[in-house]
């Protein structure tokens, strides 16, 4: 794969990454509600119940009231025994509020930790995606620098050439033109042949390395034609910016033909 591809695909996957740290912060958000609504579900239970210790106590006091004007000992056993019922009710209704109490401190207390963790991750969240977004700018930059490069590559060597340069630099780790140095394959390191060296050389057509099928040049050839008969390749280059096309006419440079 080409560098440019492998970078458009990581540009392209930007933002399927912010949207996983947004689909994480959306849920650790919604962890806070339910546990808030929760506790307001409690304390509305505890209202309630706060309401019928009040209505038991009004009761009892009444009772108690009336106990000053029973005229039988029948009477007054049976009002006793009313009273009892209502302060059995009043000590289970006591028990339950003090339940209820415990258990809204403790989700009073789990609510904040669950708050902190929230304010915690929007930090994070908003972090990762500033970092992404400089991942992407970054990427995006340095991808634009390249197909600018590649864009005027193309300008000036003709497709026959390079559209099987480019096919083999897909297939082989981004690199389809290697330098032959000392023998040597630059791209698989393994002897190139010299009949085939000399048919680079000859250079009437574009040679492959017999084992890698990376497209050759020479090395020594390169440096030493200097610019005049490669301008695209700096001195001592271990990759001149172009193959050499020969003397066929394809080429744009009118010093080669
Ligand atoms: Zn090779």
């Amino acid at each position: 794969m080409l560098r440019i591809d492998a970078m458009n695909e990581q540009i392209a996957a930007i933002p399927a990454e912010v949207a996983r740290l947004e689909k994480d912060l959306l849920e650790a958000q919604k962890g806070v509600e339910q546990e808030k609504s929760a506790l307001a579900e409690l304390q509305k239970e505890r209202r309630r119940l706060e309401g019928e210790l009040m209505g038991v106590e009004a009761k009892i006091q009444k009772y108690q009231a009336q106990l000053m004007d029973v005229k039988t000992n029948k009477e007054y056993q049976a009002m006793q025994h009313e009273i009892e019922g209502c302060k059995a009710e009043r000590a289970s209704l006591d028990e339950k509020i003090l339940l209820e109490m415990e258990e809204q401190e403790k989700g009073n207390t789990a609510s904040r930790a669950l708050e902190d963790r929230l304010k915690e991750m929007r930090r994070r969240t908003e972090d990762g995606k500033k970092a992404l977004a400089d991942k992407g700018a970054a990427l995006k930059r340095d991808r634009d620098v390249i197909d600018a490069d590649r864009q005027a590559l193309q300008k000036e060597v003709s497709p026959v050439f390079l559209d099987p340069f480019l096919k083999t630099a897909r297939q082989r780790r981004g690199i389809g033109l290697v330098g032959v140095r000392d023998g040597l394959c630059g791209g698989c390191h393994v002897r190139v042949l010299p009949k085939l060296i000399q048919e680079v050389r000859r250079s009437t057509h574009l040679i492959v390395c017999e084992t890698c099928k990376r497209f050759l040049y020479v090395v020594d050839d390169v440096v030493a034609s200097g610019p005049a008969r490669s301008p695209g390749a700096p001195e001592g280059a271990s990759e001149p910016a172009r193959p050499e096309t020969g003397g066929d006419g394809e080429s744009p440079d009118p010093r080669v033909s």
